[in-house]
């Protein structure tokens, strides 16, 4: 299979190709489709398989960048992994209008309230940081349709258990859950059996 044969949007397909991709890896043949259909995805992947581009390609295909409201939300254990979400979903949203903000510690809560305001439509954050913005709230959570747990197992082992599960709160009752770990520990099983809708699972 082809990124051609996915039913992308056209500027998003020159944004992948315009990366340097040419085809799909193994989890990205297997978990865009279902992930841009709107269904909950469970996928045990490690880093290396391409799974940031997977969810990052899902994401765009997704946002109606006409609406400048925050329609999707990734969570990522930490500051660094979250900044590299946000480089490689700009790079492949070249050629798509859609503001990507990262919510992480160590910056300035006005600046993140500035750019939010300025309409933002993926915010790519640290559990602590994202759980912050919405308890003041500064982070809207009305119009997220896609909710992203990037290497859960790594979030819960550093104890953001509680900050999870807080965020799942404020969640639409109908948003789309997607979530990547390398293994599956009892934390992550809870998480799924307790959030997720008849999940496809994918092991790549
Ligand atoms: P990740 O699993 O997200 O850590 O990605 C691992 C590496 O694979 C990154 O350097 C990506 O740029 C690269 N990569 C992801 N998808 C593809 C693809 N379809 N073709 C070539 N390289 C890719």
């Amino acid at each position: 299979e082809t990124f051609d044969q996915m039913n992308l949007k056209e500027n998003l397909l020159r944004g992948i190709y315009a990366f340097g991709f040419e085809k799909p890896s193994a989890i990205q043949q297997r978990a865009i489709v279902p992930c841009c259909t709107g269904r909950d995805v469970i996928a045990q992947a490690q880093s290396g398989t391409g799974k940031t581009a997977t969810f990052s390609i899902s994401i765009l295909q997704r946002i109606d960048e006409k609406d400048p409201v925050v329609q999707a939300l990734v969570m990522a254990p930490t500051r660094e992994l979250a900044q590299q979400i946000q480089k490689v979903m700009g790079a492949l949203g070249d050629y798509l209008n859609i503001s990507v903000h990262p919510c992480i510690g160590g910056t300035s809560i006005r600046d993140d309230q500035r750019k939010l305001e300025g309409g933002v439509h993926v915010v790519v954050g640290t559990p602590g940081r994202v759980n912050d913005m919405i308890g003041r709230g500064i982070l809207h959570t009305d119009k997220i349709k896609m909710f992203v747990l990037d290497e859960a197992d790594e979030m819960l082992s550093r104890g953001f258990k509680d900050q999870i599960y807080e965020v799942f709160k404020y969640m639409p009752q109908d948003v789309q859950v997607v979530l990547l770990s390398a293994t599956m520990p009892v934390e992550v099983l809870d998480v799924t059996q307790r959030f997720m809708r008849d999940p496809i699972r994918i092991l790549v």
